[in-house]
């Protein structure tokens, strides 16, 4: 593809330096989002010049799975990353140690709110601050391309534009605090079958209209990181690619930050040195090193090219305060290896404590994200949401995720939630004394045999709730050992020397395990390699798992063993479980042990449906088990899985009325759509939630979200479904630009719900839209919309605005979204709300000249509810 030649190295440009581009997405007239740093005293120049040439090489690969290299002698301590986009995990995975769950990143694209989206990246930024974590390895800014997509629930949207807004609100959010952001996976990274090697081929027309939008944004709002993706591009692995990175990225789009490679990305030495990324992750071994030294020394890798690595990374390192003594000259030993921050805790907000994001704002965002997809009257009257308890006797709450909700995704997004609500609890809470709550699950859909429930399991050294954790060497001793609570565990770091993929020791995990109830149970045990497990001293079953082809799935879904066995209700049985990893591994070290009476699905089924019948309301929370959505591989389908959809038509058949939670972070079908009153899409979450759930049903807060991605009537109706590359790991993004809402337009498809779909709890009338008419090419379009709040309670309503093209241009989009923002309002009142229009909506690449053209014709606004409820419009004549 053409790109910009590559530059010169752009080692001496300053954010300031940078030309602003007046069509990039969205207002680059904002402010920038770090304060420039503190006036150095050592400029970074100078602290370059001071390092040998091995410094220099040693700190362009990370110390270990999350660290990066100190250099004491210029005051460089120990920079941290960690992920990720819906929480900050910190350099280690323990309940001891636990994180936040925030909402999912749909869950944030729902919003439709980059105010709300930056008050929630500030406080994730100040609790990654608290956790001595420097650069946050969020947000994910691909598009959702296929519903599919594995890791569809860590994007914003499916649109572009939308994308780029809250990923600049993130970014500023995050930094606000003095962490960096890395905005992820650039670029291509749109699903994960063979994510590590496919070729996505892309038209150049379509990554500048799309898949770049938000990469362009975030860098021109201020993102300090970028990384590179594990695939290629157009031929090109993501962290060699020379046109995108050198060319693009740090040319053309001037980005003064550092660029890293996606953990174990970066296969060759030259390719990637040359090609632009800036610094290997994770170490300490990998492509670099003594590779990188003896390719400068023989002048294949220019010092220049060094010295702006380094100089990329010291300009990081001063924003985030990792340079610690840099002005005084002096050098502390400490420093180097020290993971320490510089800069201390951010200070708390209210509502916060131990770092932790404040559980009010959590409950307001997740409430706010969520979708009111349908409402209606049982009886004609009002319609079923919000719930009134005054005239209900009983209400039902059935369906798997109302017991084990699944608040957060799979894979490197996922953090240890300090706590985490249940809807089934929440509801019974809030509605104590007022309302009978009935509870009846329905149908199992778990993969991977479940935790049993606290208390259930105890250590049986100390007694306490929990388990045993052991590393033994190859002759059985003890290396060392001690209590957890969790009986799921994961190591990237800190084990004994002994322990590891190909070494001979193994990890133990003992328990004491009483059952709630006689009867079969199912006992599973998860890690990679040779397991076996233990019941009352006899082994009950051994097995070698297989080594995934994917590393993430030894966090995500590590093999599992299982076996049933009998138990009797409050016979305590002793339990032993012994991984010794495989030899052919790699990842992170993990085991886990499940156990979960083994029972009758249609019992279950029916137990539900009767309690449904005998209550006035039911409400059913279904979604994606815990395996259902990660990195690491796509969703095979787009139904929920196990029994659920025949679980809520059963139910539906006799509920006088039925409400039904959606809990899962990209679309499903919903065959039962029309059979259901109403309908909330709650996506992942995050820890808030069951109390989110109650107050959206019982009317405490408003369901706020916006659909930021299209959910279909059938799989075959999306524009993009499978992302399964070609015999020769090609992936040809055949559809263009015509993805998501888009791709519907295009084919006259009817989606189930459209993009930018949502109810909310009261109505809306759109009065006036002015604005329109002659518009010059390069130029904004300013627009003002009147709505008034046509119902009987108070409201936020996303307005929506949508340009249509000059039509009849086959492949070209027949609308794009072009701008959005919110009006407030109480009943009957009105609100206006102004929209700027970037000037870059009525652009389009120009390939051949390699440059935006804004190609004169006859435009049209259109303002309205989503993309299909479009209710005023204004004509428009570019250029
Ligand atoms: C993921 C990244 C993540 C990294 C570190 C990779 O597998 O693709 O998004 O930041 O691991 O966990």
């Amino acid at each position: 593809m053409t790109m910009t030649p590559p530059g010169p190295a752009s080692a001496d440009r300053t954010p300031s330096s940078i030309p602003p581009d007046p069509t990039v997405l969205p207002d680059p007239a904002d402010p920038a989002v770090l304060p420039d740093p503190a006036d150095p005293a050592v400029p970074e120049a100078d602290l370059l010049a001071r390092l040998p040439a091995s410094t220099k090489i040693a700190l362009l690969t990370g110390a270990d799975s999350w660290r990066l290299p100190g250099a004491p002698e210029i005051g460089l301590r120990s920079i941290v990353t960690s992920d990720g986009p819906a929480g900050v995990r910190g350099v280690i995975k323990d309940e001891r140690s636990p994180s936040t769950s925030l909402p999912c990143p749909s869950a944030l694209g729902a919003t439709w709110d980059p105010g709300l989206v930056q008050e929630l990246a500030a406080a994730l930024g100040r609790e990654a601050r608290s956790k001595a974590v420097d650069i946050l390895l969020a947000p994910t800014i691909n598009l959702m391309r296929t519903p599919l997509g594995g890791r569809g629930f860590e994007c914003f949207a499916e649109d572009p534009l939308l994308t780029a807004e809250l990923a600049v609100a993130y970014v500023r959010g995050v930094q606000s605090a003095g962490v960096a952001a890395t905005v992820k996976h650039f670029v291509g990274n749109d699903s994960e079958t063979q994510r590590w090697t496919y070729d996505a081929v892309i038209a150049e027309h379509v990554l500048r209209e799309l898949y770049l939008v938000p990469f362009e944004a975030a860098v021109a709002g201020g993102a300090l990181a970028v990384m590179a993706a594990y695939n290629s591009v157009n031929g090109a692995s993501m962290t060699t690619s020379e046109p995108l990175l050198r060319g693009l990225l740090k040319g053309e789009w001037g980005f003064d930050g550092v660029v890293v490679s996606d953990w174990h990305a970066a296969r060759d030495t030259l390719g990637t040195a040359l090609g632009g990324l800036d610094l290997v992750m994770p170490g300490p071994d990998g492509p670099w090193g003594d590779r990188l030294a003896a390719a400068v020394a023989a002048g294949t890798v220019s010092e220049a090219d060094l010295d702006d690595k380094v100089l990329r990374l010291l300009r990081l390192a001063r924003r985030v305060g990792a340079l610690v003594d840099a002005d005084s000259h002096t050098s502390h030993a400490s420093h180097g290896a020290s993971t320490s921050p510089a800069a201390g805790p951010a200070a708390g907000h209210a509502g916060e404590t131990d770092g932790l994001v404040d559980p009010g704002l959590l409950r307001r965002a997740a409430a706010a994200s969520f979708v009111l997809l349908r409402n209606e009257a049982p009886d004609g009257g009002t319609p079923v949401l919000p719930l009134d308890p005054a005239g209900l006797g009983t209400i039902t709450v059935a369906g798997p995720n109302a017991f084990w909700p699944t608040i957060q995704g799979g894979g490197s997004a996922g953090v240890m939630p300090a706590y985490q609500s249940a809807p089934a609890d929440a509801l019974r809470e809030a509605l104590a004394g007022r309302v009978t709550v009935e509870t009846a699950v329905g149908c199992q859909t778990w993969e991977s045999v479940p935790a049993p429930p606290p208390g259930s399991l105890r250590d049986p050294v100390t007694g306490e709730p929990g388990v045993r954790q052991e590393f033994r060497g190859s002759d059985g001793a003890l290396l060392d050992g001690e209590h957890r609570e969790s009986p799921s565990l994961t190591w990237w770091d800190s084990v004994p020397s002994e322990i590891g993929w190909g070494k001979p020791g193994t990890i133990v995990v003992l328990a004491t395990f009483t059952p709630a109830q006689s009867g079969p149970h199912l006992l599973g045990a998860s890690g990679i390699g040779a397991l076996t497990l233990w019941l009352d001293g006899e082994i009950v079953i051994r097995e070698e798992t297989r080594v995934p082809d994917d590393p993430v799935e030894a966090m995500t879904r590590p093999g599992e063993i299982r076996t049933q066995a009998w138990l009797e209700a409050g016979v305590p049985v002793s339990l032993r479980l012994e991984l010794l990893p495989a030899a052919a591994g790699a990842g992170p070290l993990g085991v886990r042990l499940g156990i979960v009476p083994a029972t009758d699905e249609d019992a279950l089924l029916a137990e539900a449906v009767a309690a449904a019948a005998r209550s006035d309301a039911t409400v059913v929370v279904v979604g994606s088990a815990e395996l259902t959505e990660s990195e690491g591989f796509d969703r095979s389908t787009l139904a929920l899985p196990g029994r659920q959809d025949e679980l809520i038509t059963a139910i539906a058949a006799v509920s006088p009325r039925t409400i039904v939670v959606v809990n899962s972070g990209m679309p499903v079908l919903t065959p039962w759509a029309d059979e259901v009153h109403a309908i909330v899409y709650a996506w992942l979450p995050g820890q808030a939630m069951g109390e989110a759930v109650a107050d959206v049903l019982l009317g405490v807060a408003e369901p706020g979200g916006r659909l930021p991605v299209t959910l279909p009537a059938a799989e075959a109706d999306c524009p993009v479904l499978e992302a399964v590359p070609d015999a020769d790991g090609v992936l040809r993004y055949a559809e263009g630009l015509l993805i998501g809402y888009r791709g519907y337009d295009a084919s006259g498809a009817a989606p189930r719900y459209p993009f930018g779909h949502g109810l909310g709890y009261t109505t809306w009338e759109y009065e006036t839209l002015d604005g329109g008419g002659d518009l010059a090419a390069g130029d904004d379009l300013q627009v003002t919309v009147r709505v008034r709040n046509s119902g009987a309670r108070a409201g936020r309503e996303v307005v929506q605005a949508y340009v249509a093209g000059p039509p009849g241009e086959p492949g070209r989009p027949v609308r794009v979204l072009a701008a959005f923002g919110a009006a407030v309002a109480g009943p009957g009142d009105a609100a206006e709300v102004r929209l700027t229009i970037p000037a870059r909506v009525f652009a389009r690449w120009d390939t051949a000249a390699g440059g935006w053209a804004w190609p004169p014709g006859r435009y049209e606004v259109q303002v309205g509810r989503s993309a299909r409820d479009l209710r005023l419009t204004a004509g428009v004549r570019s250029g």
